[in-house]
């Protein structure tokens, strides 16, 4: 079987992205997809990057909106109910109570920042620090987010490339101990396809690059296959050869959602 599920997409309450979330649906029946669902950006209290996310109010809403859209395409396609979590250290309580209070299919955990105002982004613009003093706390994070046991998924496991900053040889014990300590907390990784379409990175590449995928493969990690859709025409994308990829690298089954339940299907 091709790839069958697309979890992570957005919709125009984050604030930069576009087009109706119908539109999302029909381009996934266009390309055959049998599983799919929203993940946009949560709120988060005190206005904490509110630049980039629908507000506290508007949560009932997204979600209300979602479940609509399952039910109206229900026997063509399932569309799940899903939120793309930003881990900030410190907003555990806040986080777990937000997921208490609605039927979530699954939870997709992501580092955005770097500090608890949410002000240092994962992937700076014209960043001029050390590979490090980058990936050193952005690492910390991501591993503490796996142990938290708030999400199903981890987003785009090295971001912090997007800054133009690589990460180098001396990275490289830091990430495959944080692959590790999310095989040990039994967290699924997605490979987030939107880096293909990000001009920022030096030759087109998914999160986690390739290498790094290989290595969670090794290690059990379950994974998945998501394009971080910011509007219609990306759901999907680069997926066939992802999917060829992944045959080739010997991935017989990606994970799949539902009501906060992982199970698998063959690929
Ligand atoms: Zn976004
Ligand atoms: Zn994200």
């Amino acid at each position: 079987m091709p790839i069958l599920c697309d979890y992570h997409w957005h919709t125009p309450l984050c604030q930069h992205a576009t087009g109706p979330l119908e539109a999302y649906v029909e381009r996934a029946l266009g390309l055959g997809l049998r599983e799919v669902g929203f993940s946009d950006h949560n709120p988060l209290p005190r206005g904490l990057g509110a630049n980039v996310r629908m507000t506290e109010a508007e949560l009932d809403g997204y979600v209300n909106r979602v479940l609509a859209l399952q039910a109206r395409y229900r026997g063509q396609i399932d569309v799940r109910l899903g939120l793309e979590m930003d881990y900030v250290e410190g907003l555990e309580p806040y986080l777990t109570a937000q997921l208490a209070r609605y039927p979530w299919d699954y939870v997709i955990g992501s580092v955005h920042y770097l500090d608890a105002g949410c002000v240092q982004s994962a992937w700076p613009k014209k960043y001029i620090g050390t590979a490090p003093e980058l990936y050193g706390p952005y690492l910390g994070l991501i591993r503490q987010l796996a142990a938290s046991g708030l999400c199903d998924i981890i987003g785009h496991f090295d971001v912090p490339k997007r800054s133009g900053c690589r990460p180098t040889a001396a990275e490289a014990d830091d990430i495959t101990r944080t692959l590790q300590a999310i095989a040990q907390a039994g967290t699924c990784v997605e490979i987030n396809t939107s880096g293909y379409r990000h001009p920022e990175l030096p030759h087109p590449q998914p999160y986690p690059a390739l290498p790094l995928v290989e290595q969670a493969l090794a290690l059990g990690i379950p994974l998945a296959v998501n394009s971080d859709a910011h509007a219609p025409e990306q759901v999907g994308l680069r997926f066939t050869e992802v999917d060829a990829w992944l045959r080739r690298h010997g991935c017989r089954q990606l994970a799949r959602f539902a009501h906060r339940q992982r199970d698998y299907y063959a690929l």
